[in-house]
């Protein structure tokens, strides 16, 4: 990207993430917007929401599912917590807290919540038209590619088009320990291949030369 242009899309990035984080739309969330910061990369990850710690540290993956998450990187790619939050750009299928389930365990988001903050992404396509999306869990994933399982899912790489843009999709599963199938396998298997296509994607290796 040319040095006018960077600029450009620094500019509109810090004013899209000011926006972001003063919408309300959603009655039924538990807290304000969380985001990661207005990161320039062609490289977007994205999560499905966040936890009740993530507003209070004030950003994404804060807690112990980003332990495992940044872990999976720094083992794959070289890239530890530190550079990887400088580097790549964090949203989420919803940038709010859902709260909790009566039976505990947070709150999937609604159908609407969804559309709601879908917004937010379409925004972020445009101004980064990131060239490698990684979705994380069920709710990311099912953004941009007809969900049919983890199996079926993890382990390859998707062409894909999100708000008029085409980019390559590598799915992860959730790191929150909830479910036990990036434990077992196969789920241990197509995670490691997984992180193995995202290490040598290219905008991935750039990042080591930027
Ligand atoms: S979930 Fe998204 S759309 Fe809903 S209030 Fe939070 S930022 Fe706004």
């Amino acid at each position: 990207m040319k040095s006018n242009a960077k600029a450009e899309s620094a500019k509109k990035l810090r004013r899209h993430i000011a926006s972001l984080k003063a919408c309300r739309l959603c009655s039924g969330m538990c807290s304000t917007p969380v985001s990661g910061g207005a990161i320039l990369s062609r490289i977007l990850l994205v999560g499905q929401a966040p936890g009740g710690k993530e507003p209070q540290l004030g950003r994404p993956f804060a807690w112990t599912a980003g332990k495992t998450l940044f872990g999976w990187f720094e083992n794959s790619c070289g890239l530890n917590e530190e550079n990887f939050r400088k580097k790549i750009y964090m949203a989420a299928a919803c940038r709010c807290f859902p709260g909790k389930k009566p039976s505990g365990g947070d709150r999937v988001p609604s159908r609407k919540e969804i559309d709601n903050c879908s917004r937010w992404l379409q925004g972020e396509f445009e101004i980064l038209q990131p060239a490698l999306v990684i979705p994380v869990g069920k709710s990311a994933i099912e953004l941009f590619i007809e969900y049919r399982g983890m199996s079926e899912l993890v382990g390859r790489s998707w062409s894909c088009q999100y708000a008029g843009h085409k980019f390559e999709a590598i799915p992860l599963p959730h790191p929150s320990g909830a479910s036990p199938w990036p434990k077992m396998e196969p789920g241990k298997a197509l995670l490691r291949k997984a992180l193995g296509k995202i290490a040598k994607h290219p905008a991935m290796r750039a990042l080591k030369t930027n």
